[in-house]
């Protein structure tokens, strides 16, 4: 959509009000030039000029700023231009960037008011604004000129049947009103890089660079007429002649504007150089018009890449910084361009030509960091697994370390009260996804135990894994509220006891991994989770397994054989000295009658053969391995052992 008006006539205020309206950006030709005049260059100094006189700017200079900022407002969703055209050579340069750009001028709002009125209003704006050009004679010459030059646009798009004029002289509102009246009246195509009437909200769509490079590649509009390309090498050598300048401000942009590439001298000194050759680059490419396919991407720039995959910085931050160069390198040959006087079409053909090539090189090259850094992340990863395990084995084998240096390596603080885990899953299916769900699952435990920050997390083999839980400068855990998070039935953890510091790094992890050994002895099916205080005496009775058997054969005799009526005997016994030998307490424990109770506890007795007496604590020993070792220090059924229908009833 263009809007046409003659100066005072609100335009300004319209367009704002228009684009928020269908959610596309407002250009303003005016205030393009303005902020350009103010930046005090020797293109802002002869807009100036022209401005305070009140004399059109030369069509070059309107391109060359213009021109960029339409592309890029193309690719978001569309614009609507305000104060462009002006003149008939304009309008025809802005039908072709139009069709180069796939956008189609749909409608022309003309804004029409006495002159009277306009110039009252001008004269009151000059005491708000203060703008230069709003004294009575420049106005005077402004209409003047809009008279002359601009007028015959009128006729021009009323021809094309695409004029729709609105009164201008009434107040904002109703003039908004009624142009929005008038469009909604109109049935308008929607299509790409257009403006749709009755959008509602303004979400940028970005175009990907590939796309853009293809948008400014038209079969129609010769781009490689000698002019252009003899224009496009003219302003390549202007550029590279103060490349110095061109290469810092795009290095000084990109660091300003993505904080996270805010890294340490070295770092810095490598993206520096990797907008040096990049700019270099694509330079030359204008220049002596190179085959982009045979550019390979700058050494410096695939280094820096590599770089940002290994500290982890995202791979969006490194795309943004070419972003964020191409539309300031951009800027600079645009600028350059408009320093060359040309005829309006080889200033546009040449715009576009140059955009195509900066496009694709960005294109190009951004496709070659990707791939680099995808490569270099993976091997990355790899490595510091293996760096990570290195240390965590320097931990566990008790050798003297740095500490911080070692809390780097692992991403995990090592001063803090912790709690060792193994985490095993039961059905191994050994597949990768299996380390991923009982990293999930510490995670979730972690969270469960209210844990500051990430667990530290070891694949161990394809089914398991060891693991500290962070709790800063809490010494307590509770295990029993992560056993009963929700997981995966098949998941289960061994954990040691809080312990503080490196020291308490190892021993807690010692007591996990005696923990496990007791929950895999028990056999099938293990417990989901087992702690270390649980099972202590048991886990230390394992590491001599040869004698243990014997032992507790020994100690319990018959009570150690095999079978139900003799487990639920020895249970019984262990929650009955648990009890300090209670009946009482242990039928309720239980949820027996009281005399089960003691009938089971003379029986366990008669099977051992003796009085508890004062064996009392070897044998509840024995019993708890037996509870959690369950067959393996257990005694064979016998047909004499089997159970009596009364013993099974009880
Ligand atoms: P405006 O803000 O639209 O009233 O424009 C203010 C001044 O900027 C004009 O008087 C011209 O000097 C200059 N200007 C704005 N648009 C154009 C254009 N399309 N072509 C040339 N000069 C322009």
């Amino acid at each position: 959509m263009l809007l046409l008006a003659p100066p005072g006539a609100g335009k300004g205020t319209q367009g704002e009000r228009l684009a928020a309206w269908l959610g596309v950006r407002h250009i303003a030709a005016g205030d393009l030039l303005r902020a350009e005049a103010q930046a005090g260059t020797a293109r802002g100094r002869e807009i100036a000029a022209c401005q305070a006189r009140g004399d059109l700017v030369p069509d070059q200079i309107v391109f060359g700023l213009l021109i960029p900022v339409v592309v890029e407002a193309a690719a978001r969703g569309g614009y609507i231009l305000d104060g462009f055209p002006r003149t008939l050579a304009q309008a025809t340069a802005a039908a072709e960037l139009g069709t180069r750009l796939d956008v189609t001028l749909q409608v022309v709002v003309s804004l029409s008011a006495p002159e009277a009125v306009l110039t009252k209003r001008l004269l009151a704006r000059a005491g708000q604004e203060g703008r230069a050009d709003d004294t009575a004679d420049v106005i005077r010459h402004r209409l003047q000129v809009f008279t002359e030059t601009t007028g015959p646009l009128i006729a021009y798009y009323q021809d094309r049947g695409i004029l729709v004029t609105v009164d201008a002289d009434q107040p904002p509102d109703a003039v908004t009103a009624e142009i929005q009246d008038r469009l909604s009246g109109l049935s308008l195509a929607p299509q790409g890089g257009l403006v749709r009437l009755g959008r509602t909200g303004s979400r940028p769509v970005s175009l990907p660079l590939r796309n853009l490079a293809g948008v400014c590649e038209n079969p129609q509009v010769d781009m490689d007429r000698p002019a252009v390309a003899e224009l496009m090498s003219e302003v390549a050598a202007a550029v590279t002649r103060r490349v110095d300048v061109v290469r810092e401000d795009v290095y000084e942009t990109i660091v300003r504007e993505i904080p996270q590439l805010r890294d340490d001298k070295p770092v810095l000194a490598l993206l520096a150089s990797s907008v040096d050759s990049n700019v270099d680059t694509c330079l030359q490419i204008m220049q002596h018009r190179i085959d982009l396919s045979a550019v390979p991407a700058p050494a410096a720039a695939v280094e820096y890449a590599r770089r940002l995959a290994q500290r982890g910085t995202p791979l969006t931050a490194l795309l943004r910084a070419y972003r964020v160069g191409h539309a300031c390198f951009t800027d600079w040959v645009l600028k350059e361009l408009a320093q060359h006087p040309a005829d309006a079409e080889t200033v546009s053909a040449a715009t576009l030509s140059m955009s195509r090539v900066v496009a694709g090189y960005i294109d190009h090259i951004s496709e070659q960091m990707v791939e680099a850094y995808g490569q270099e992340r993976e091997i990355w990863l790899r490595n510091r697994s293996a760096a990570r395990a290195a240390r965590i084995r320097n931990l566990l084998s008790g050798e003297r370390i740095d500490v911080s240096a070692a809390e780097v390596t692992l991403g995990y603080r090592l001063r803090q009260y912790h709690v060792g885990v193994v985490c095993w899953a039961g059905d191994a299916a050994g597949t990768t996804e299996e380390i991923t769900r009982l990293e999930r699952a510490t995670s979730h435990v972690a969270g469960e135990a209210g844990c500051h920050g990430d667990p530290l997390f070891l694949p161990r083999d394809e089914s398991s894994a060891w693991a500290w839980l962070p709790l800063g400068g809490r010494d307590e855990f509770d295990a029993a509220a992560a056993d009963k998070a929700e997981m995966d039935d098949d998941i289960h953890f061994a954990f040691g006891d809080v312990a503080k510091g490196t020291k308490g790094f190892r021993v807690t992890h010692q007591q996990a991994i005696a923990a496990q050994a007791v929950a895999l002895a028990a056999g099938s099916p293990a417990p989901r989770a087992v702690t270390f205080s649980q099972v202590a005496p048991v886990a230390m009775m394992l590491t001599s397994r040869e004698l243990l058997r014997p032992w507790v054969l020994s100690t319990l005799a018959g009570l150690a054989t095999d079978d139900e009526h003799h487990a639920r005997l020895r249970e019984t016994l262990l929650v009955f000295l648990h009890s300090g030998g209670s009946y009482k307490t242990t039928a309720e424990r239980l949820m027996l009658h009281k005399n089960t109770v003691q009938y089971r506890v003379r029986k366990a007795q008669e099977s051992i053969g003796r009085p508890l007496g004062d064996n009392r604590g070897d044998i509840e020993l024995a019993l708890r391995a037996t509870h959690w070792l369950g067959s393996s220090v257990l005694g064979p059924a016998t047909a004499s052992d089997a159970e009596s229908p009364r013993a099974r009833s009880g």
